[in-house]
């Protein structure tokens, strides 16, 4: 995390004189903290490109970290939110029916084949709810999921969480224990694929189910399509098959966590359909909620089959944000998003790769759809975030917005609704950036 005042110091001349006041006051009034390397305070924001406070542009390459996929702004996705605002807000959707969220809940089985859903107000939540569920319908308490993950900063999905260690530090878990994903620039096993055999998944039966846990006691293995926070990292399809295939034959639920790579981000709704896997429990949020916030969990009917009322909360289904979730889902389904999202990611990747002839610090670059990682290395492959951080820092003064992930990973994840102009603009910027951060 980046103290402005001491170490970034030199960060504040890069920004106007408003956002340097804000910037002071926060500071000094919340607890929030920022991942960025860059201080940036916004004002307003359209499509692809924020305004700051002091009327400096930015092409946002992160879409609001993987929210904002019809863009901000969306004029489909604010007259929804205007025609709910003139009516009601909130109702208290665990009292009351009402039209918005059984409308969102009819599109969201349409569009995953689950029959149910279960609303919420963030990722965290979503992942809380299927720990809940998993437990509730088990009868077994014990957790699986895999290094470098991320699931959420709660203590039930903190327990699952894997990456950020020093978000885990000092509080309880439950029990839970992890096994290792196919990190394959990194394999931890030192194989390559696909002689390997997908040795990393086998691990999952091996290590996980007899000895640290047993089947008997283990209720889900959960699971990122792509890994998010932990480095952007796509696994080959025949991993989800392999921890797929190990969750039935030893009767344990598989949850898919799309909560960073599903909403079409990486071409499908559901990020798990790019590996022909289908898992009994999904989390959503991120761009669920069209920009406000809304989570979900979705399973089939005979999962989720608790009686009314063992799990529930306030704002869940709020609205406003069901009104937004469903015109940001109608709007990308009618852009044919799908297509275009496979299109761009394609582009993207192979633009990235063409730069590493140029810049030996690009170690790796990988992808799936819109969500592309690129890794800063030291020439001996080794991690390098210092480096990462100051490439990160040089972008922002070029007028691009990027993010940290995993230990010296640089994540793609633009919204889904960029030109191809912006594209090129961000990738020029970006090589500048490159360039000025001495490579
Ligand atoms: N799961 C995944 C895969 C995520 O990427 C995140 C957020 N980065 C979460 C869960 C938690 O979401 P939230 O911040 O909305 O609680």
């Amino acid at each position: 995390y980046f103290d402005f005042f001491e170490h970034e110091a030199g960060m504040f001349n890069t920004v106007g004189p408003k956002a340097r006041e804000i910037i002071e006051q926060d500071c000094k009034i919340t607890s929030a903290c920022t991942a960025r390397p860059y201080p940036l305070v916004v004002d307003s924001a359209k499509g692809s490109v924020i305004r700051d406070i002091d009327g400096r542009e930015y092409i946002d390459l992160v879409a609001g970290i993987a929210v904002m996929n019809a863009g901000y702004s969306n004029p489909e996705v604010k007259a929804a939110i205007s025609a709910q605002l003139e009516k009601m807000t909130h109702c208290g959707y665990g009292d009351f029916f009402a039209e918005p969220p059984v409308k969102l809940a009819k599109k969201l089985s349409e569009l995953s084949g689950y029959s149910k859903v279960f609303y919420c107000n963030s990722g965290t939540e979503a992942v809380e709810a299927a720990i809940k569920l998993a437990f509730w319908k088990t009868k077994r308490q014990g957790l699986i999921s895999f290094y470098n993950s991320f699931h959420g900063r709660t203590l039930g999905s903190l327990s699952l969480t894997c990456s950020k260690a020093r978000q885990k530090e000092h509080f309880p878990a439950l029990r839970t224990a992890h096994s290792h994903y196919a990190y394959c620039y990194r394999c931890p096993f030192k194989l390559e694929y696909p002689s390997c055999g997908i040795e990393c998944a086998k691990e999952l039966e091996n290590l996980i189910f007899r000895r640290e846990l047993s089947p008997m006691d283990t209720a889900a293995v959960f699971v990122e399509p792509v890994q998010g926070e932990g480095g952007y990292i796509v696994p080959p399809p025949e991993f989800h098959r392999e921890v797929r295939q190990i969750c039935t034959d030893n009767d344990v639920l598989l949850v898919a966590d799309e909560v960073q790579a599903g909403c079409f981000r990486t071409g499908p709704f559901l990020a798990m359909e790019n590996f022909e896997v289908r898992a009994e429990i999904s989390c959503f949020a991120k761009a669920l909620g069209g920009g406000l916030p809304l989570g979900a969990m979705l399973a089939d009917r005979e999962i989720m089959d608790w009686p009314q009322g063992v799990h529930s909360n306030t704002f869940g289904g709020n609205l406003l944000a069901s009104a937004a979730s469903l015109a940001s889902l109608e709007f990308l389904e009618k852009e044919n998003i799908e297509d275009r999202v496979k299109e761009l990611g394609s582009q993207m990747k192979q633009r990235l790769g063409e730069l590493q002839e140029n810049f030996p610090c690009i170690g790796d670059v990988r992808g799936l759809g819109l969500m592309v990682g690129v890794e800063i290395v030291k020439p001996d492959k080794s991690i390098d975030p210092i480096r990462r951080d100051r490439i990160l820092r040089e972008a922002f003064k070029e007028g691009i917005l990027l993010l940290p992930c995993g230990d010296s990973v640089i994540r793609f994840s633009p919204p889904l609704v960029i030109t191809d102009e912006e594209l090129d603009s961000g990738l020029e910027k970006f090589q500048k950036a490159l360039k000025k951060a001495g490579i």
